[in-house]
């Protein structure tokens, strides 16, 4: 089947397979152990950091290894709630993931998270977070690098900048920008997100990166792996399957974000002209090469969605995090869409290597579909 889903996740790529499969037969053992073989594996672990830190241009010390964004997010807001003044408050953007949002509100509580707004494109404006900051002096600033859903390219680096002008420490979720744009441009950020099954690596292994290495988070509590970060046995094939994912999703990454952006955007054109009315989120705002959000002009998005499954298509409906909660975009909402767009929203995401034939199938699919929806669909579907 054609595969629009990678927001969500992608599938193992070759490189990661391969790393997985040789850390998992040559370092198996326990990283912590005393004997020899648990020493190369201590090594290859120390060595896979420091190439991560390489990739995104940070020091390797800086670098903690987590089960996933959602644990790095956690882990940052959980840390925060143990060092920040008890009434200090962080400002996240009004379009973070639910690991951002829900986890800043748990673990800090409601009132001491502030949303940052989004212009009519999604957007964080410098001018809003400026003020912002004059009246509140947050203590820290996380906003995402691109968004899951509307796959729009936040202007972190200026955002950052701002931040560092005032002295507020600036996080962003990396997960959908790692692996689709460089990598290495993130090293800046104070506290930087991610996740390997974004890139090609496998599910359950990501990464959070501390502004300062000694910083005391206490992750998970135990034994003292992940220099005290964080506790518990390292997943060292995981690690090393992730670095190897990272590097190859890197390879030609101009040429396939050229190739890529311009198969979505003639894909956009077509359904635009296949359906009128038809409403592209964000579309003048910079996005990431292989995400269209799109507000269906009629029928509910799990109509589209059942009917193209049958064809063969994976797309999904928002975010996939949201998905069950009928048209919950978080994304669509803070644009101020009405409860009826929210329920026409669908999204679509390629990946590194869908080809222009796969983006023209699905938009002809889509045809299909509509076709059918406005005949009042199959007998069997009523
Ligand atoms: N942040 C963003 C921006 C994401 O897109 C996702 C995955 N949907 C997450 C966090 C959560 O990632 P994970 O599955 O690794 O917990």
């Amino acid at each position: 089947p054609a595969y629009f889903d990678h927001n969500a996740t992608t599938p193992l790529c070759p490189a990661a397979r391969e790393a997985w499969l040789h850390a998992s037969d040559r370092h198996w053992h326990n990283a912590s152990s005393l004997y020899r073989e648990a020493g190369l594996t201590s090594q290859a672990l120390e060595a896979a950091r420091e190439e991560l830190g390489d990739l995104l241009g940070v020091e390797p010390e800086r670098v903690v290894f987590t089960s996933g964004a959602t644990e790095s997010n956690n882990a940052l807001f959980a840390g925060l709630s143990k060092c920040l003044a008890p009434d200090a408050v962080v400002a996240i953007s009004a379009i973070e993931h639910p690991s951002v949002r829900e986890a800043a509100r748990a673990w800090l509580g409601r009132g001491r998270v502030i949303e940052i707004p989004v212009d009519p494109q999604g957007l964080v404006q410098t001018g809003v977070l400026h003020t912002l900051v004059q009246q509140y002096a947050p203590a820290l600033v996380s906003v995402m690098a691109a968004n899951n859903e509307s796959g729009v390219i936040q202007p972190w680096q200026e955002l950052f900048k701002l931040c560092q002008e005032n002295g507020v420490h600036f996080h962003t979720d990396a997960a959908q920008w790692m692996g689709k744009l460089p990598a290495e441009e993130l090293g800046a950020c104070n506290y930087i997100t991610g996740s390997a099954h974004k890139f090609g690596g496998p599910k359950g292994i990501g990464f959070l990166v501390l502004a300062h290495a000694a910083e005391s988070f206490p992750l998970l509590h135990g034994g003292p792996q992940e220099h005290g970060h964080r506790a518990g046995t390292e997943n060292y094939p995981a690690i090393a399957a992730m670095v190897a994912a990272l590097k190859a999703a890197n390879k030609g990454l101009p040429e396939i974000a050229s190739a890529q952006s311009h198969h979505r955007d003639a894909f956009l054109t077509q359904m635009k002209l296949a359906f009128p009315g038809l409403r592209v989120i964000s579309e003048r705002a910079p996005r990431l090469w292989n995400t269209a959000l799109m507000v269906m002009p009629r029928h509910d998005n799990l109509k589209w969605l059942t009917r193209l499954t049958r064809r063969g298509f994976a797309i999904s409906t928002g975010s996939a995090c949201s998905s069950g909660k009928e048209g919950s975009s978080v994304v669509v909402q803070a644009l101020g869409a009405s409860w009826e767009e929210l329920k026409r929203v669908v999204r679509v995401s390629g990946g590194w290597d869908t080809t222009a034939e796969a983006w023209q199938d699905l938009a002809t699919a889509f045809e299909e579909v509509g076709t059918e929806l406005d005949a009042g669909g199959r007998p069997q579907d009523k």
